[in-house]
């Protein structure tokens, strides 16, 4: 609970950013303080360790997913993957359109980046709408992936959300503030 304090403490509040109305998030004082930054992982950790033991690939959402994702692989000795937005990945790809509030989005995965079978967690800074967690989800299926689980450092805006991920194909368990 400690750990989970100091990490909400880390949490700023921005309204109206980035259009009026919204209430942003931002992330960045976590990655400021080391203490922060180490008790988020360590959260990130222990709910995996305990949940999903069998987690053998971490997959980051672009772009605050990169920034959380490779140390919690690096503590659980697994690997690390990006999920991109469109045409930044070389090679071939595999990609999942999804609607924004205003307009579309992609999301790309390096073709061989994922095994079948492969037992993926998802990490993202955020969940807003969920429609780029839904999106990732949709990606590691396409790759007959197995989404285990999600858990992101920030908040649910609405409990539609998480009715929506809990429905949705492969994300089963979030951890998140
Ligand atoms: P969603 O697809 O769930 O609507 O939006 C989540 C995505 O947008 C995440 O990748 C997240 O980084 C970004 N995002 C949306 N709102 C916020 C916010 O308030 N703070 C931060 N840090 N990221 C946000």
């Amino acid at each position: 609970e400690a750990k989970l304090d100091l990490v909400t403490k880390h949490i700023k509040p921005f309204p109206d950013f980035p259009s009026k109305g919204i209430l942003f998030r931002d992330i960045c004082p976590i990655l400021k303080d080391p203490v922060a930054l180490t008790a988020v992982i360590d959260l990130f950790e222990e709910h995996v360790r305990q949940t999903h033991p069998q987690v053998e690939l971490i997959v980051g959402l672009d772009a605050r997913g990169f920034l959380f994702g490779p140390l919690l692989a690096q503590r659980l000795g697994v690997g690390f993957v990006l999920v991109r937005k469109k045409g930044k990945l070389p090679g071939p790809t595999v990609s999942v359109a999804y609607k924004l509030e205003y307009g579309e989005a992609e999301v790309e995965v390096q073709e061989d980046a994922v095994a079948p079978g492969e037992k993926v967690l998802l990490i993202d800074d955020l969940l807003a709408t969920g429609g780029t967690l839904c999106a990732a989800c949709e990606l590691m299926k396409k790759q007959n992936a197995e989404a285990t689980s999600m858990i992101s450092a920030g908040f649910f805006s609405a409990t539609k959300t998480l009715r929506r991920i809990r429905a949705s194909s492969s994300s089963r368990d979030i951890i998140t503030r």
